[in-house]
């Protein structure tokens, strides 16, 4: 049941912002959808951290620290960005952001950029340095650098891409989860992170009735559906595409995973602990009311358990209390029951 835990206490409304970049891989990814160490099996670039940089986002343009590409890539003479100093810009400004054009300010040293930057720099973004100084190349004198300028060439190139040659973004911006692994147990954007491509997931959907809903297939399902037997959630057949172009009706289970505030009514004569109105024969209007409320319970029982325990240990205190005193008091004490 760890894993109904884990999915009541995981944001799904949380926006992944801003991102990574990882330049032994040479690869954009999230750190959010794919920590570097996370508790489960998957890790993404677990082994290098000294190697990965933040990529955030400012008015629409991706910026990094110069400190952390020049590492790989000296960008001293890139223009840092005006309200991050110590950040560079990874592509130009667009043409009607560029407040300074015509204006005053040097042209950018790309042959084909026409921005205004200031007068200490050379280009004003990573791209143009790297397409300007790509035209002329001067070849290394050693064997060893043209290994290290093909190396670095690689790294800036992957930094300067964002999508896949098919065009989709490789993090786009702004992304969230929405899904959850029931193997890993954990949350994620199937735009972004394909670690679950293999793996059992459900989808989370933001619903009118419920708010956030988890969706479940019931033949896919059907094992991880019985551990939430007692939540509410609502079923429907529904035709599915095979992705072969057949179809094929499936029950899809839905689930709340926030606890609802619906009346009790004639719809929803039962209440849960919370007070909201929930399904006859149901306990729990959500998968958070179930956590957090049954954790209760069994808090309340263990209590329970350790008030009776101690009542015993000093009714019995006068005949046997003497002899053990001082000893073994806490290896006598009741293991918690976890039979349920
Ligand atoms: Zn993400
Ligand atoms: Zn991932
Ligand atoms: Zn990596
Ligand atoms: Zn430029
Ligand atoms: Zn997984
Ligand atoms: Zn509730």
């Amino acid at each position: 049941m760890q894993w109904v835990e884990k999915l009541a206490s995981l944001d799904f409304r949380m926006i992944c912002e801003p991102y990574r970049f990882c330049y032994l891989c040479s690869k954009h990814f999230c750190a959010r959808c794919c920590p570097a160490a996370p508790p489960s099996r998957r890790r993404d670039h677990g082994n290098h951290p000294t190697f990965i940089i933040e990529v955030v986002q400012h008015e629409g343009l991706l910026i990094v620290r110069l400190e952390d590409v020049n590492h790989f890539y000296d960008c001293s003479r890139v223009e840092p960005e005006m309200a991050f100093p110590g950040w560079v810009r990874l592509h130009p400004k667009p043409e009607e952001q560029d407040a300074g054009g015509g204006g005053g300010g040097e042209p950018c040293g790309f042959r084909e950029c026409n921005r205004r930057i200031a007068q200490d720099y050379d280009f004003c973004s990573i791209h143009c340095q790297f397409e300007e100084i790509g035209r002329d190349p001067v070849m290394p004198p050693t064997r060893q650098a043209v290994l290290d300028s093909r190396a670095q060439k690689y790294r800036v190139k992957g930094l300067l891409t964002l999508e896949h040659s098919n065009g989709t973004p490789i993090v786009s911006l702004g992304h969230g989860w929405d899904k959850f692994c029931l193997l890993c147990h954990a949350g994620f954007s199937s735009q972004v992170c394909h670690h679950h491509d293999n793996h059992s997931t459900i989808e989370i959907i933001d619903t009118p009735e419920f708010g956030l809903v988890a969706r479940f297939i019931q033949t896919l399902h059907g094992e991880w559906l019985t551990s939430l037997s007692t939540v509410q959630s609502s079923r429907e057949e529904r035709a599915l595409d095979d992705g072969y172009g057949w179809f094929y009706t499936e029950v899809i289970v839905e689930v709340p995973l926030m606890m609802q505030s619906h009346p009790v009514s004639e719809l929803r004569p039962n209440s849960c602990r919370c007070g909201s109105g929930i399904d006859k024969d149901m306990v729990y209007c959500s998968v958070q009311c179930m956590v957090r409320l049954s954790w209760k319970i069994l808090l309340h029982a263990k209590t329970v358990q350790l008030l009776i325990y101690l009542c015993l240990l000093t009714c019995d205190a006068g005949s046997t209390f003497p002899k053990n005193a001082g000893g073994g008091l806490v290896s006598e004490l009741p293991k918690p029951n976890r039979g349920s």
